[in-house]
């Protein structure tokens, strides 16, 4: 192998190697970024209110799991095609 081509194979080895390089970041993310960040991580349990027609307890604005009502009236199963 001539020394142009051992080069060559060097300058497209270090060609792969840049275009496999990902974003790095500039410092270390402080403790108090990290916990700021994470401050929104928290999960609740949701909001519940009772169903008026059966009592069973239900997500605000969604139709009852159990009857199938929503404000009153009975809207599951869906009589019409969906369109
Ligand atoms: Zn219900």
């Amino acid at each position: 192998m001539t020394a142009l081509v051992k080069q060559l194979r060097a300058w497209q080895f270090r060609e792969l190697l840049y275009s496999a390089a990902v974003a790095v970041p500039k410092r270390k993310t402080s403790k108090a970024r990290r916990d700021r960040r994470r401050a929104n991580h928290g999960i609740s349990a949701p909001s519940l209110s009772v169903c008026p027609q059966c009592h069973e307890p239900v997500r605000p604005h969604h139709v009852c799991r159990n009857c199938g009502h929503y404000r009153g009236r009975e809207v599951e199963p869906l009589t019409q095609e969906a369109p």
